[in-house]
């Protein structure tokens, strides 16, 4: 049941923003706020939230209409954004009209004299409890990180209140604060009358506080404009705060911004620079949180069988079967693990539909997954229980002896390619059993599609302990083979031109890395034009359709090779896995020294053609197999570009499922046309 009423909705900067209102227990009146919610791929996905106190006599519409740049950086880096209304609405008698002191000012206080105390004056505990755990509740805001800013006793409320509940904010940074008030004339006056005496404020003081505390957060923002009346007049008082910090090794950046006064257009110069300070630790805490929630290791079953659901594929094209499957314990050189999310890829469909003449039955599918190690078996030293891993199909040995691994122009190390591909791991028996015992084949050397795989060593790429395991699945398969195909394959360099067939999330990361490269122009070709909008997003520059888009007596190849461009494009990319789109994508290659690269797995027994004039003319055919990267030196890398905001996937991320018994839907899902990734979490 939701608790606040939302009085009105307004779009801004690709979120919403929501003023509320809601009936408070904390200060017996209706509070007001206003929730900026940015919009997220994952519409599921909790948001960390900001919290912003107002000052003296404002509230939240002032933030709202003036420091309103705050709403873009907040929808760009994913944070929910709340400012507080904490203006009470009633006023008492004893309120003071001067503004710094009663039920209407801003000193975030519980008072204990008995006249405030009766009057609901509760702002202390209203910020600190009942508000986050409402926008939690109402807003699924916040669920897994919060931190709070503010400005002027809004921003001394920031202070004094993150100081206290570190486990509660994060993270803190203010505007123009009163930094000591108990030092200043204002602070008298109120902890005078709400707590009965000065002395009594020291509690709620930041420089008391960081004296007594010591060293509580990373760091502190603090912005003061040099004009600030209130800095000159004594009320602000930041240096005493700072000092006090230095002393107690507590870091503060302290930043005098010169000419600034107290205004709301101060606030705005700034407060992305806020923004962005709280985005980086909220971030953090989110992931430290959400792995403290799924890191359910169970350590007692090292060594013994575990029984688990799986989906198993019976036969081809038969939807899979959710049974009780045993994984029997890793061997010499294998790991186990629990599979906390895996992403569906074609490949996997492909074989379900039987299209795959070697496909083995009864096998466990899924090769594109996030997984936590459960266990490893003798000899393994890579990786140990706990860790965080991505399975790989294209495994790594590594060893000195292997001329492929120790090549720095492939990845194709055939170490365990005979077993993999006979649906046995490297010492030809399987792990994998059904309830009446009988075996069941691995697939791809990883059979993801259950909650727990064993992998051989060499396919465990160790990522980053804080990367959400059901984003970063997606570097398993396709988004990498994407990318890679620009990156490594065809070394795509800046200013060069490219063209993409086949708009899927293969398709639409070729765009993402040859935007990344630097290509000046990307044109982007799919016979179904909803496609094109999500192309142009990633960086096409260019949109064709190549089934209705073409001029009369042309063909695709024709209309880029001599219309779009002039002589071709010096890259090309065919993620379809038609032989006819194969072709078309070498001759659209520039003459002299056009390069296709072939992506897509065509069907069995289908074999390219093209005239030989084309390759004598210059053009060359390559493929790439996973981009060409190497499992466990570069899907580490990934991850990390991807944990820095450099590389974002999510916006492959279209459908979502949870528990493995959702695979069948997931698939179906695949099969509609507007599905890029459907991704399953397990856990
Ligand atoms: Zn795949
Ligand atoms: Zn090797």
């Amino acid at each position: 049941m939701k608790l606040s009423t939302i009085k009105s909705t307004i779009a801004v900067a690709g979120g919403n923003l929501y003023r509320c209102s809601h009936p408070s227990t904390s200060t017996g009146s209706e509070m007001l706020f206003s929730i900026f919610k940015p919009s997220l791929p994952d519409p599921l996905e909790s948001p960390p939230a900001l919290f912003y106190l107002s000052g003296l006599t404002c509230t939240d519409s002032n933030f709202i209409e003036k420091a309103s740049s705050a709403f873009q950086t907040a929808q760009d880096l994913g944070v929910s954004l709340i400012v507080c209304g904490t203006s009470s609405q009633k006023r008492v008698e004893g309120d003071d009209e001067s503004w710094d002191f009663g039920h209407n000012a801003g000193f975030y206080v519980d008072a204990t004299n008995p006249k405030w105390k009766e009057a609901g004056y509760n702002m202390y505990t209203y910020v600190l409890d009942e508000l986050p755990s409402l926008i939690s509740s109402d807003f699924n805001c916040g669920v897994h990180a919060r931190s709070i800013f503010g400005h002027s006793m809004g921003g001394h409320g920031a202070l004094q209140i993150a100081l206290k509940n570190p486990e509660v904010f994060c993270a803190v940074s203010a505007f123009a604060p009163i930094c000591n008030p108990v030092e200043g004339a204002w602070g008298k006056k109120a902890f005078e009358g709400y707590l009965s005496s000065v002395d009594a404020g020291k509690e709620y003081d930041a420089t008391e506080l960081v004296k007594k505390n010591g060293r509580t957060f990373d760091d502190i923002l603090i912005d003061v404009g040099t004009s600030d009346q209130f800095l000159t007049d004594g009320q602000l008082l930041p240096n005493n705060f700072k000092l006090a910090a230095e002393m107690s090794q507590q870091k503060v950046t302290l930043r005098m911004q010169p000419g600034y006064d107290h205004s709301y257009h101060f606030i705005n110069t700034f407060v992305s620079d806020h923004v962005h300070f709280h985005s980086k630790r909220l971030k953090a805490e989110q992931r430290s949180k959400i792995l403290q929630a799924t890191e359910e290791i169970d350590v007692s079953m090292t060594g013994k069988p575990i029984k688990c659901k799986a989906m198993v594929a019976r036969g081809p094209k038969i939807p899979l079967t959710e049974e009780t499957i045993t994984v029997d314990p890793p061997r010499a050189g294998e790991v186990r693990v629990k599979v906390m999310a895996n992403a569906l890829c074609h490949t996997d469909i492909y074989t379900l539909d039987g299209l795959d003449p070697e496909g083995l039955f009864p096998c466990i599918l899924g090769h594109e997954a996030g997984c936590i190690v459960e266990s490893v078996g003798e000899g393994v030293l890579s990786v140990k229980p706990g860790d965080r891993v991505i399975p790989g199909y294209t495994p790594q040995c590594a060893k000195p002896s292997c001329i492929f691994c120790m090549s720095p122009k492939t990845n194709l190390c055939p170490a365990i390619r005979s077993t993999q591909g006979a649906g046995k791991m490297p010492d030809g028996t399987t792990r994998l059993r059904d309830e009446k015992g009988e075996e069941i084949f691995h697939f791809m050397g990883c059979s993801t599609m259950a909650e727990y795989a064993v992998l051989a060593e060499i396919s465990c790429a160790k990522i980053d302990d804080s990367a959400p395991l059901d984003k970063v699945c997606l570097f398993g398969c396709g988004v990498a083979t994407g990318l890679g195909a620009v990156w490594n394959t065809c070394k795509v360099q800046k200013g060069e031109t490219v063209a993409v067939f086949g708009l899927g999330a293969v398709g639409l990361s070729v765009i993402q890395g040859a935007k990344m490269a630097g290509a000046s122009r990307i044109i982007a070709v799919d016979i179904n034009p909803s496609k094109f909008e999500a192309a142009t997003k990633a960086g096409a520059t260019d949109c064709v359709d190549s089934l209705n888009g073409i001029p009369e007596g042309k063909n695709v190849q024709q209309h880029i090779a001599g219309g779009l461009t002039q002589w071709g494009v010096d890259y090309s990319f065919d993620c379809t896995g038609i032989v006819s789109v194969m072709r078309a994508a070498l001759e659209c290659s520039h003459r002299g020294w056009g390069t296709s690269c072939v992506i897509g797995v065509a069907a069995s027994g289908h074999e390219i053609s093209t005239r030989p004039f084309q390759l004598v003319t210059g053009r060359s055919w390559k493929g790439t197999a996973f981009g060409g990267f190497k499992t466990r030196t570069d899907v580490p890398k990934l991850v990390n570009k991807y944990l820095e905001g450099e590389l974002p996937i999510e916006q492959y991320i279209t459908h979502t499922f949870e528990g493995v018994e959702k695979t069948n839907e997931a698939i179906d899902a695949l099969h509609s046309g507007d599905c890029l990734r459907a991704v399953v979490k397990y856990f």
